[in-house]
C-alpha cells in the first residue's frame, strides 16, 4: 500500500468502523484479532512503519525482554505457542520483533493496519454517539468504539539539556534507535542514564567504542539477567507443559511463573539463613522473580532493608574500585520502588579500563556543547552521546492525542490531577473509548503481554455485551471511577514505592502530577473486580 496516502477504505468518510485500534504492539496486534474474530470491522493506525510496538522502536544494542520468552508471549492461541520456537530464553529485540511480525502475518493482519499514520485526535459526538479519529496523513474516520492500544512506555522524554544541535558529533536515543546498524569502533561515547536501557546498552558498548563515559543520576537494582540460548530440549520441556504454566500466570500477581512459584511468605517471619537462601535462589534465577518474593518486602521497611542489603553486597562485590562501587549501589530507597533491571555484565563493565562513571546528580548535566556534554564546569569530550533518559511513562503518550468526549469534554482536563478511569480501562465521560494496560491497572506490574490480552478480552466482552443487548455506549460511571482512583492511591500509600523518585509516580518528568500510576493490589485482586464487573452486568457503567 502506498505509504503516502491514506487508502480509500480508511478515508471513506460515510463508513462506519465498528473500532479504531490506536497502536500495533502487543496490545492492538491482539485488539485487531478479536475484533476480526468477532466478524467487525476495525482499522489500526500506528505511527511506526511496523507492527511491534517497544519493539520496534527499542532497537538499542542489548535491548531484550527481562523474563522467559515462553512467558513473554501471547497465550491466546495453542497452535501459535506450540509453532513458534524461541532461540533465546530472553529473546532479544529481533526476535520479538519477528515475532509480531509472525503474528500479524499469520493472522493477515497488516491489511487493517496503517502505518507511518499517527492519530492526532479523537472526538465523540453526543448526537450520533460515534467518535470520529483523525490523523496526521489526514484520515478522518468515524467509529462506535476506539481502543487506545498507545503502550506505556511509548512516548521517550526529549533531551533536557540545551545545545543539541551545537554538538559536532551524533546524538542517538535508545527509543528512537536507528535501524542500520551504529558503528561504536573507535569512538568516545557517552551514555546518559543508567535505567533498564541503559544498563542493557552499556556492556555491548563499551566493549566496541574506544571509550566510554556513563552519566548517571540515580543508580539502580539490577540482577544478572542470566540469559542464553534455549535448548531444543528444553524448549520442547517448556512447551509440553504450556497449559499448566499459563494457568499460574493468570492466577498471579506478577504474571512470572516459568522459573520459580511466588512466595507467600513474609521476609520477617523467616531465619536469617531461610532469607538468604531465598535472595540468593532469585538472584540465581536471574531477571524479575524479585517481584514475586516474600509478600511483605515492598510494603515494610524493615522486610525490604534485607533485601536491598543483599542486594548491596552483591553489586559491591562485583566492582573493584570501592569508590566507584560506592557510586554504583543505590542507597537511598528501598529495593524495588524503581523498576528493577536485569542486565548481562552491566557492573563488571566498570572494571574497564575504557569506562568512567561520571556522578551528574552530585554536579548536574548543564548543556550540550560542540565537543560534548558539559558537567559542571567541565566538558567531556565525545563523538556521539546516546541518551537513554527514558519516558512520559503512562499518560504521556495518551495526553499528546486531543481527546475529547461527551459535551466536547476535554481528555487533558480529565486527567490533569492524574490520571482517572474505571479500572483503568475507561475514563468517565468518553463512552466507547477504552485504554490497555493503562494507569490504574496492574499495567507495568505484570507481565505485560498478558496484561494485555486480558484487557483486550475485557473489552471484547464489553463490545460483544453492548451488541447482544442491543445498546451503543457504554461509559464509567464517575462515583466508581473516582473510588477505583481512591482505591489505587490508597493501595499506593500503603507501599514503598513512594519513598523513590521514579517514574511509577511521575517524577521523571518535570511537572507531572506525583502519584502513583500502577494499581499495586497484585493482578488477582484486580482481575477478580474487573471479572466481577463483567459478570454482574456492569453495574458501575452507565449503558445506553
Ligand atoms: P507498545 O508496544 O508501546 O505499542 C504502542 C504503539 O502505539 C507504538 O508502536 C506507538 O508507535 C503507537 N502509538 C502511540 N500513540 C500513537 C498515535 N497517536 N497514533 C498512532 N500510533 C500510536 N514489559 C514486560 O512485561 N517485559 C519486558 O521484558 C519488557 N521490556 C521492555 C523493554 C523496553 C526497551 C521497553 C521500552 C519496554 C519494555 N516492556 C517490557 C514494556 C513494554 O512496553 C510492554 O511489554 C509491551 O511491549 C507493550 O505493548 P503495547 O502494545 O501495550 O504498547
Ligand atoms: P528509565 O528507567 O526511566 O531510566 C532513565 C534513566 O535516565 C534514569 O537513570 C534517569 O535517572 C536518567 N535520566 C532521566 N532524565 C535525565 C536527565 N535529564 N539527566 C540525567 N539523567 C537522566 O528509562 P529506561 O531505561 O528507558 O526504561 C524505562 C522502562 O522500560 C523500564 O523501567 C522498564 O519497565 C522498561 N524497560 C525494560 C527493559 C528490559 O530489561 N526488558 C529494558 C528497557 C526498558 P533518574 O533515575 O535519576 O531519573
Amino acid at each position: 500500500m502506498d505509504a503516502s496516502a491514506p487508502d480509500d477504505r480508511s478515508s471513506n468518510r460515510s463508513a462506519i468502523h465498528d473500532a479504531v485500534v490506536v497502536g500495533a504492539g502487543f496490545a492492538g496486534i491482539y485488539a485487531l484479532y478479536r475484533l476480526r474474530k468477532a466478524g467487525l470491522a476495525a482499522i489500526g493506525f500506528e505511527a511506526g512503519e511496523g507492527v511491534g510496538g517497544t519493539w520496534y522502536w527499542n532497537r538499542y544494542p542489548g535491548a531484550a525482554c527481562d523474563f522467559e520468552s515462553i512467558e513473554y508471549s501471547y497465550s491466546f492461541d495453542e497452535a501459535l505457542q506450540q509453532e513458534w520456537q524461541w532461540t533465546t530464553r530472553m529473546a532479544r529485540q529481533p526476535e520479538i520483533l519477528a515475532y509480531l511480525n509472525h503474528v500479524t502475518d499469520r493472522y493477515d493482519l497488516r491489511r487493517d493496519i496503517q502505518f507511518s499514520t499517527r492519530v492526532v485526535s479523537a472526538h465523540f459526538d453526543d448526537a450520533t454517539c460515534l467518535w470520529t479519529v483523525c490523523s496526521d496523513r489526514g484520515h478522518r474516520i468515524t467509529a462506535r468504539h476506539v481502543v487506545m492500544a498507545t503502550g506505556c512506555l511509548s512516548t521517550p522524554k526529549p533531551i533536557e539539556y540545551p545545545g543539541a544541535d551545537s554538538f559536532k558529533g551524533q546524538i542517538l536515543r535508545t527509543a528512537f534507535w536507528p535501524k542500520e546498524a551504529v558503528d561504536f569502533r573507535g569512538k568516545r561515547v557517552g551514555v546518559v542514564g543508567t535505567g533498564s536501557s541503559a544498563i542493557q546498552a552499556i556492556p555491548i558498548i563499551a566493549e566496541q567504542a574506544a571509550h566510554l563515559t556513563v552519566f548517571q543520576r540515580t543508580p539502580n537494582f539490577s540482577i544478572p539477567a542470566g540469559n542464553g540460548p534455549l535448548s531444543d530440549d528444553e524448549a520442547a520441556r517448556q512447551k509440553a507443559g504450556y497449559a499448566d504454566l499459563r494457568a499460574r500466570e493468570w492466577d498471579s500477581d506478577v504474571g512470572i511463573c516459568a522459573k520459580l512459584a511466588p512466595e507467600t511468605r513474609k521476609a520477617l517471619e523467616v531465619t536469617a539463613e531461610e532469607r538468604e537462601a531465598e535472595y540468593e535462589k532469585r538472584w540465581a534465577a536471574g531477571g524479575l522473580y524479585f517481584y514475586c518474593s516474600f509478600v511483605d518486602l515492598l510494603v515494610d521497611k524493615a522486610a525490604n532493608r534485607t533485601l536491598t542489603e543483599f542486594a548491596q553486597r552483591k553489586i559491591r562485590a562485583k566492582i573493584k574500585d570501592p569508590a566507584v562501587a560506592e557510586l554504583l549501589v543505590p542507597k537511598d530507597y528501598p529495593f524495588g520502588a524503581k523498576r528493577i533491571c536485569a542486565d548481562s555484565g552491566y557492573y563488571e563493565t566498570y572494571n574497564r579500563d575504557n569506562v568512567k562513571l561520571v556522578d551528574v546528580k552530585s554536579t548536574p548535566i548543564r548543556a550540550i556543547t560542540p565537543e560534548g556534554l558539559k558537567v559542571g564546569d567541565t566538558v567531556h569530550a565525545l563523538d556521539m552521546i546516546i541518551f537513554a533518559t527514558g519516558f512520559d511513562a503512562m499518560t504521556g503518550t495518551l495526553l499528546n492525542i486531543d481527546i475529547r468526549g461527551r459535551a466536547g469534554k476535554r481528555f487533558s482536563e480529565h486527567w490533569q490531577d492524574g490520571p482517572r478511569s474505571l479500572y483503568g480501562i475507561m475514563p468517565s465521560g468518553f463512552p466507547n473509548l477504552y485504554i490497555t494496560t493503562g494507569p490504574g491497572s496492574p499495567s507495568v506490574l505484570y507481565n505485560m503481554v498478558l496484561g494485555n490480552e486480558y484487557h483486550v478480552n475485557w473489552i471484547m466482552d464489553c463490545i460483544e455485551h453492548l451488541a447482544r443487548t442491543g445498546h451503543r455506549t457504554i461509559e464509567a460511571k464517575p462515583e466508581p471511577e473516582s473510588a477505583w482512583r481512591e482505591t489505587v492511591n490508597a493501595i499506593g500509600k500503603m507501599t514503598l514505592f513512594g519513598e523513590a523518585s521514579s517514574w511509577y509516580m511521575g517524577d521523571n518528568v518535570p511537572g507531572k502530577p506525583r502519584v502513583i500510576l500502577p494499581y499495586l493490589g497484585g493482578f488477582r485482586s484486580y482481575k477478580q473486580a474487573c471479572d466481577t464487573e463483567a459478570a454482574s452486568g456492569y453495574p458501575n457503567f452507565e449503558i445506553a
